[in-house]
């Protein structure tokens, strides 16, 4: 079988050194050698969230963390501003709408990043907001939004809490959690951390833990209180995914061995190479320039070109795998991940095949 050029935005391909570590046998996650391995991977993820009080690792994908995070800092029937500028926004708003909050939308059209003005407005014209639900990566867009500006903004106009997703931008960018004063933070084992799925990461400010304890919703698996005890004495509270453990411990290291700075480089430098050689071929990049994600890069189709056939031929013809949009932008725009274990020959390669589509007429023969 030829190698596939996974680059969608999620799950991202595995290194060598991730895929020898899954073939390791199970151990207990009661025993010393389980503690060991959370011991090193949670003050390690601990380092890529910014120092946060604590990790939390939830055995789930990144919509059980984002649940987690709210069912465990609010209250039925509390009010929240949600600001959405893609699918995934309005993913946080159905989840919060779930738990019974009241939710004030904040929504920006798609493809553009939130004003932090915007925010102060909606937070000067509404009162009692327990908290600000937002993503980091929009990754049905590929926008980045400023999440330090918009957090200061939250700060200067409430003592909201801060929940923000970063399920697409947690090891890819920085995520700084106690300089911005972000209280909650989802990430994920399957993007930008080169691991496969299996757990959801929550950095979880002391504040967030101290709402957490005084909240009277019941919770159940996702108790952030129970968690943070587990977590303590090296174990999480029910049985976790301890591959994707091993996976992480290999991957930090991975990420520590070429430097957290270089690490940044590569993924600004890749999106960079990805947004220009997407211009060069005649293509229109779906994102504002200014806040273009570093780690997925959308761009939109001529209006004859359905994205799902050239998605199908990329993948039949030169095995690159693309995802196509999200929602109303599905059929007009296709997503390049490039995040996690990705190197130059994985965007030049994407943007070849490309090229060669497009050059072929893009449509499907005969279709
Ligand atoms: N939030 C963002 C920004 C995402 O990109 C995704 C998935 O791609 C999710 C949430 C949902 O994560 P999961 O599919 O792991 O539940």
């Amino acid at each position: 079988m030829p190698r596939v050029n996974l680059r969608i935005s999620g799950p991202t391909p595995l290194p060598p050194e991730v895929r020898a570590a899954l073939s390791t046998d199970m151990v207990s996650h009661r025993s010393e050698a389980f503690r060991a391995i959370v011991r090193e991977v949670l003050p390690g993820l601990g380092a890529v969230f910014g120092d946060p009080a604590t990790v939390l690792p939830f055995t789930c994908s990144g919509t059980g963390g984002l649940e987690a995070a709210v069912v465990n800092t609010l209250r039925p029937g509390q009010r929240v501003v949600v600001v959405s500028i893609g699918y995934f926004g309005g993913r946080l708003a159905d989840i919060a709408r779930t738990a019974g909050l009241d939710v004030v939308l904040v929504e920006v059209p798609w493809g553009r990043a939130a004003d932090p003005q915007d925010l102060a407005a909606a937070l000067r014209r509404t009162p009692d907001v327990a908290a600000v639900l937002m993503t980091h990566n929009e990754t049905s867009t590929g926008v980045l939004n400023p999440l330090p500006e918009l957090c200061a903004v939250v700060r200067e106009h409430s003592d909201a809490l801060v929940v923000a997703d970063v399920v697409s931008s947690v090891g890819a960018t920085p995520v700084l959690m106690r300089e911005w004063g972000v209280d909650v933070a989802v990430g994920v084992s399957q993007k930008a951390l080169m691991s496969p799925p299996g757990l959801a990461l929550l950095g979880v400010s002391a504040r967030a833990l101290a709402v957490a304890a005084a909240n009277p919703v019941r919770r159940g698996y996702f108790d952030f209180t129970a968690m943070a005890a587990a977590v303590e004495e090296g174990t999480t509270t029910y049985t976790p995914a301890i591959p994707v453990f091993y996976a992480l411990r290999v991957a930090l290291r991975m990420i520590e061995d070429e430097g957290w700075d270089r690490v940044l480089a590569r993924h600004r430098r890749l999106a960079e190479r990805c947004r220009d050689g997407i211009v060069d071929l005649g293509l229109e990049p779906a994102a504002e320039r200014a806040y273009a994600s570093p780690t997925v890069t959308s761009l939109s189709l001529p209006g004859e070109l359905r994205a799902s056939e050239v998605r199908e031929r990329l993948a039949e013809e030169h095995h690159v795998l693309v995802a196509s949009g999200r929602a109303k932008w599905k059929e007009s725009v296709l997503r390049v991940g490039h995040l996690g274990h990705v190197g130059d020959e994985d965007v030049e390669g994407v943007l070849a095949a490309l090229g060669a589509v497009l050059r072929d007429g893009g449509a499907r023969h005969g279709g």
